[in-house]
């Protein structure tokens, strides 16, 4: 369903018309309109790199014992407990209390890398259902891997993402893990089916020297490389991290019209390093990797990090997310012009009131219209508990 709205004016006397979903220079007389005569009218915000099953960590999540020494513990202890715990329940209260939470605070956008190893089929329905629920527009991955079950794992994996059903704010995308848990095989057939679906690759990339490792000892150059190599990496594939690659990988990359999504405060967390060449790419979006979606912190916490490691290339990234969108949706433009996505922020003094994406309103006076936040919150803190209880029944 498409929705035409006009906002404003606001306190600069802007007026912006959305038409059928994208932003237009005549407004539909027909459409509702909503002043905001105290408000001033900017884009939604995209979080170009996040896990919803992860929303749930907030409240709770046990931290590992004995505490985590390096990355690959972090994901031994933490996140590969947490996502073999998953189920239909808790993954739809995670999903809801973060996209609930991101719309709240003028994230309009996510681009979602999803991993439940134990309940692969269905789940990119439970994440789109949430979506479309309460109104955000996302892509959607299932991040196949071997790192549990092996080539069934991953076969699993590549066919769910085929299985999301596209809708005017919902896109599929084909997702791994990340270089250093799929084989050569996996990895064909997910270039394979990139082609295949008219879609592009979402895969974490050197977050840590693991990563790096692993394509070496195969050897390769690095992650980059050996997707490369197998032709996995179709132009608009989304990289998240980079933050062990050389100069030259992060130009090949941008080069070949590949995005890289920068995630300041997951990295800054993980202690896994800072993104620095990063600045060697034109196509640097922003993420949160599962983070509260609250672009503004972010990118505060980025420009923090980067005057910290003295890059002065970390400007621009959430215009860049705008763009990464407007690729995946086929849209004319970005920001608020005529042809770009009908996503907009009304914030009064710094505080998001009004919420538009694709047309339709989302938030009203702060509050969201399909569902009640607090609600939704007590449900993911109801999930949380049993999420923690299943997660301590799995075996060691
Ligand atoms: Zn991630």
């Amino acid at each position: 369903m498409t929705h035409s709205i006009t906002i404003g004016p606001d306190r600069t006397g802007r007026t912006v018309a959305i038409v059928d979903g994208v932003i237009a220079a005549t407004p539909d007389p027909a459409a509702p309109v909503i002043a905001c005569p105290d408000g001033t009218i900017g884009p939604g915000a995209v979080c170009a790199h996040t896990h919803l099953y992860s929303g749930l960590a907030p409240y709770g999540m046990p931290a590992g014992e004995p505490a985590p020494q390096s990355f690959i513990e972090i994901l031994e202890k933490v996140w590969w407990r947490l996502d073999r715990a998953l189920d239909t329940e808790t993954l739809r209260a995670s999903a809801r209390d973060y996209i609930a939470k991101a719309l709240l605070a003028g994230t309009t956008s996510l681009v979602d890398h999803h991993e439940s190893p134990r309940f692969i089929k269905g789940s990119l329905q439970v994440l789109a259902d949430a979506a479309g629920e309460l109104g955000v527009r996302a892509l959607l991955a299932f991040g196949a891997t071997e790192r549990n079950f092996g080539r069934d794992e991953a076969e699993a994996g590549l066919a769910e993402c085929a299985n999301v059903e596209e809708t005017p704010l919902v896109r599929r995308l084909v997702g791994l893990h990340a270089s250093f848990t799929v084989s050569d095989e996996t990895l064909r057939e997910a270039g394979d089916l990139c082609r295949q679906l008219g879609t592009v690759l979402h895969v974490h990339v050197a977050e840590a020297a693991d990563d790096v490792n692993d394509a070496k000892a195969r050897g390769y150059a690095g992650p980059l490389e050996r997707l490369i190599a197998f032709d996995a990496l179709p132009a608009g594939s989304i990289l998240a991290h980079g933050v062990h690659l050389s100069a030259e990988a992060v130009r090949e990359a941008d080069g070949r019209g590949l995005w890289f999504v920068q995630n300041p405060r997951s990295n800054e967390g993980n202690r896994v390093g800072y993104a620095a060449n990063l600045r060697f790419s034109q196509r640097v979006a922003l993420g949160t990797d599962g983070w509260a979606a609250d672009m503004a912190v972010e990118d505060a916490a980025l420009h923090r990090l980067a005057a910290a490691h003295g890059d002065n290339g970390a400007d621009g990234r959430l215009a860049a997310g705008e763009r990464l969108i407007a690729e995946r949706f086929g849209l004319a433009a970005v920001g608020l012009s005529p042809g770009a996505a009908g996503d907009l922020v009304v914030r009064e003094s710094g505080k998001v009131t009004t919420v538009v994406v694709g047309g339709r309103l989302v938030v009203e006076s702060g509050r969201l219209v399909a569902a009640d936040a607090g609600a939704i919150e007590a449900e993911a803190r109801a999930a949380a508990a049993r999420l923690w209880q299943r997660m301590a029944a799995l075996p060691r």
